[in-house]
């Protein structure tokens, strides 16, 4: 008889939330993860009292209040606001794209005559697409440059998108600057939901409230034991590479990898923000964290004669690197569709987050899509 209703392949977010849903439906769960702690990219590492986001800066924000209402129920989250700056050439300028911005940049003071500026500025790149028989933006450079203009691609779009995707912006979808808001208020909040925050003491809270008597076992590889792992469980919620799951047989998806480079600095305050955007190409990393101002603010930050901070350098993906983007381009998401093939095909297991489905997903909506998964009986529970 199998001992376990699921075994979750993960220990990640999903995995997470899943792991609790299941529970509270009374099934039992074995979650299993090749790292050695649970949380997978929201881990936390405590360093000298401050939390180090170890996989990356994450910022909680939704608009969904059942989201929101989950979360809260197992901690409690703080008032961070997201509003990285960016660094260009040795100037500030705020984000995202707002009349702070427009300030700096042009020193424009209304918004009518910001709206103006951005007008003349997009006139030149709308009459040569006009010229040229485009009717949309093929890329992201000629979205970019359609949306806001010259001036602002060239200082803040450019450098930073190119050192990120490691590839020309016009050879990028646009989709991905779509994601940018452009704002005609001073408001340098970066997202427009209506949540956000950080969990207090941070994110492994959530975390191991969730698989609070759930059976785990870390350093443990999916691969390195299939066979003996499937036959502990009537269903597999596979978190994990799809590719890696059918042994890469169609091909490896390509991921954008991201290397941190962490310094302990004997100062309470380094950057004055917990995210500075470097946008000129001459500078190799795309931003700075300093990640006790995720945690404290005003004079508190200066309790800690310390502060860590992390530059983070983008790079092509490879194995043994983590993969952290997945490049959503032609050829990765045809690749992805023939492995999606064959898991709709599959019985008794389920697919889910980042790596599964191949795509970027925000928290939230990790949550929302478990969420919805239980509440709608998407599957057999
Ligand atoms: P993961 O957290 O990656 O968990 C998957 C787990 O599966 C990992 O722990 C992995 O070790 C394990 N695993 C994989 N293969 C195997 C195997 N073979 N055997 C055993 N275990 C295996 N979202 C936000 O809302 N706000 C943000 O500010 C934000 N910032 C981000 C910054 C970066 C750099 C990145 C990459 C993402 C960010 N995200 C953010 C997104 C957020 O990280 C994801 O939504 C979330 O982590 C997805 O959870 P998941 O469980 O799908 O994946
Ligand atoms: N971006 C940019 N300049 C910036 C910040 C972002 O050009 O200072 C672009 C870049 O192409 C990036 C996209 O906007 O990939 C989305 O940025 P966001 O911060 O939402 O993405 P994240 O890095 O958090 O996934």
């Amino acid at each position: 008889m199998n001992r376990y209703d699921y075994l979750i392949v993960g220990a990640g977010l999903f995995g997470s939330v899943f792991a609790y849903k299941a529970k509270q439906n009374g099934k039992r769960c074995l979650v299993i993860d090749k790292r050695s702690h649970i949380g997978g990219n929201i881990y936390c590492e405590n360093k000298n009292g401050i939390n180090i986001h170890k996989y990356g800066a994450h910022i909680f924000h939704t608009s969904n209040k059942d989201v929101w209402n989950f979360v809260n129920s197992f901690v409690e989250f703080n008032r961070y606001t997201n509003s990285p700056i960016a660094n260009f050439e040795g100037k500030i300028y705020n984000l995202p794209f707002n009349m702070n911005t427009f300030h700096q940049m042009w020193g424009v003071v209304s918004p009518s005559e910001a709206q103006q500026k951005i007008e003349e500025q997009k006139k030149e790149a709308i009459a040569k697409m006009v010229q040229e028989g485009i009717e949309q933006p093929r890329n992201l450079e000629e979205q970019a440059l359609a949306l806001v203009g010259k001036d602002i691609y060239d200082k803040l779009i450019k450098g930073y998108t190119e050192k990120q995707w490691g590839r020309k912006c016009s050879e990028l979808p646009a989709f991905i600057i779509k994601r940018l808001p452009l704002r005609m208020t001073y408001d340098n909040n970066y997202f427009n939901d209506k949540y956000q925050g950080i969990p207090i003491g941070g994110y492994n809270i959530l975390i191991e409230k969730l698989l609070t008597d759930v059976d785990i076992r870390l350093n443990c590889d999916f691969f390195s034991n299939r066979d003996e792992l499937t036959s502990l469980a009537d269903t597999i919620v596979y978190t994990g590479a799809i590719d890696e799951y059918y042994e890469y047989r169609y091909g490896k998806l390509e991921y954008r990898t991201i290397t941190f480079e962490e310094e302990i600095l004997d100062t309470s305050n380094f950057q004055g923000n917990a995210v500075v955007n470097y946008t000129c190409s001459s500078i190799p990393y795309t931003r700075i964290i300093e990640h006790k101002h995720f945690e404290t603010f005003g004079d508190d930050i200066f309790k800690n004669k310390q502060t860590i901070i992390s530059k983070e350098y983008s790079s092509e993906w490879e194995e043994g690197s983590e993969p952290y983007y997945p490049i959503n381009d032609l050829k990765n998401n045809n690749l992805y569709y023939k492995y999606k093939q064959l898991a709709n095909n599959e019985k008794n297991i389920i697919f889910g987050g980042r790596l599964a489905e191949y795509k970027y997903y925000d928290m939230h909506n990790i949550i929302e899509k478990v969420l919805d998964l239980f509440e709608n009986k998407k599957f057999n529970s």
